[in-house]
């Protein structure tokens, strides 16, 4: 009898040394009951936690309220320095259970989740001369009370000033949340009357054809407003494309497990809008691989069954997420969870959060060292929205940079005419140009030197082009 000869694939060589299992963070998120570490939820079972309006019902909004929730787990020292520092703050606090419980209380003045949402006083910096509370013009350029119309085929659309959490870096201070002692907000409430002049006003535009729905938060519409704003958009000729914009998964994203209601309504617009050709996707905000977990990849895991595509749009923070480990690691759990990490925002000239903000520089480094981890199209692009209502620029494409002043100039020919002016914060600057920041004459003439600088360039550039190769 002949031998059997088994024929199998060839070993094949591996040109990469084998990866160690252990090392692929980005897989590895956390699970199990780990609010219970939070001494008001260690009675809280899952069932509860999970759901979205238990979540709702007992976010901390005051000082009393997180110590109730944290107890021992802070010195009193530390709780001291949060009452002061919500009283300095200028946008309403609001911080869910689920947050709550991913804050390391251990270190709290450290851990990037409690530095986003929960103020502490001796952290704070004054605030930058050139900020303002409105830095982007949303206002200036909103036809319509709430309806940004500023690139050419685009609008955002603040449906109402409400968000499941209040993040203390949020560039809408002027409008969302409740007013605090520092800044009396801009009223834009969910009603059908505002929304009436929306429509309106997006339907007489016919060359809009992109609109985001945000607020607030879409988080915060109900199932009825979802399905009344989607359909009434889908059905404008004009209209190709729906984003509806929260911040949700990142900070509740039970309710995406149990407000069946909400999720259907969602669902069914993106549904009609894929019947229609017109697409509808869900942009969300996650700043922190801290934020995502096994709660976090199986709502989303639900809505990407749906077939309803998500996107991300970060912040970039100091103490947050400006280190290249850690947009690193954010940018590969978002692609485990299938989320497309769209963009990560250089810090706005924001009230009150000069601690969170980081330079260009910081931004132009991590962008290289992110670009090429992953695919292309999971790659976020890093941006600056330019003061002063230039829109979104890429972090690269400034006309000039003085890093030594921390002033950067943007040009936007598509959106607006003139220079649009950044700033980094004062105190990462050498301490003589700090002296200079002091005093309002040399602020003028760092800006004019600067902007002088960038028209030189575009000069050159303009010149070298047009020189015969
Ligand atoms: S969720 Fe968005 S709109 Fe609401 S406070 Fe945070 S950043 Fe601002």
């Amino acid at each position: 009898m002949s031998e059997l000869k088994v024929i199998g694939p060839e070993p094949i060589k591996h040109i990469k040394p084998r990866v160690d299992p252990s090392t692929l963070h980005h897989r590895q998120l956390l699970d199990g009951a780990f609010w219970k570490r939070i001494p008001a939820y260690r009675e809280i079972d899952e069932a509860t936690f999970l759901d979205h309006s238990w979540q709702a019902k007992h976010s901390i909004t005051n000082p009393a309220k997180l110590l109730a929730a944290v107890q021992d787990l802070v010195p009193q020292a530390f709780y001291d320095d949060v009452i002061e520092g919500f009283k300095r703050a200028p946008m309403s606090i609001r911080v869910s259970p689920y947050l709550l419980s991913l804050i390391d209380w251990a270190d709290p003045y450290n851990d990037p989740l409690r530095r986003q949402f929960v103020p502490v006083a001796s952290k704070l910096f004054p605030d930058h001369p050139k900020l303002t509370l409105d830095s982007l013009h949303e206002q200036a350029d909103a036809p319509v009370a709430g309806l940004t119309h500023r690139y050419p085929d685009k609008a955002l659309f603040l449906t109402l000033d409400t968000c499941p959490v209040y993040c203390r870096f949020c560039t809408r201070s002027y409008a969302v949340g409740v007013d605090t002692d520092e800044v009396e907000k801009v009223s834009l409430k969910a009603t059908e009357e505002r929304w009436a002049h929306a429509f309106q006003y997006i339907g007489e535009r016919i060359e809009l054809e992109d609109i985001v729905v945000s607020g607030g938060d879409s988080y915060q519409l109900k199932a009825r407003q979802i399905t009344l704003i989607g359909n009434k958009l889908l059905e404008m000729p004009n209209i190709r494309r729906i984003r509806f914009a929260t911040k949700g998964p990142a900070v509740m994203p039970m309710k995406l497990i149990t407000d069946h209601e909400w999720l259907d309504a969602l669902t069914a617009v993106v549904e009609r809008g894929r019947k229609l050709h017109k697409e509808v996707v869900l942009h969300t905000h996650f700043n922190h691989p801290n934020e995502i977990t096994a709660i976090t990849k199986r709502a989303l895991d639900g809505v990407f069954e749906r077939g309803i595509i998500t996107r991300n749009q970060s912040v970039l923070q100091r103490g947050v997420n400006d280190t290249v480990e850690t947009m690193q690691l954010l940018v590969k759990r978002l692609g485990h969870c299938q989320v497309h990490p769209y963009y990560v925002y250089v810090h706005d000239l924001v009230k009150g959060v000069e601690d969170l903000r980081t330079t260009l520089q910081t931004a132009l480094d991590i962008e290289k060292a992110v670009r090429g981890v992953t695919a292309g199209f999971h790659t976020p692009t890093f941006v600056v929205d330019a003061p002063g209502g230039g829109g979104k620029r890429v972090a690269h494409s400034f006309e000039h940079y003085d890093r030594d002043t921390g002033i950067s100039v943007f040009a936007a020919p598509s959106v607006k005419p003139g220079f649009f002016v950044y700033f980094d914060p004062i105190d990462t600057l050498a301490p003589a140009i700090q002296q200079r920041w002091k005093d309002p004459v040399e602020q003028q003439k760092m800006v004019d030197s600067a902007i002088a600088a960038a028209e030189a360039t575009r000069r050159e550039t303009a010149h070298a082009s047009s020189v015969p190769h």
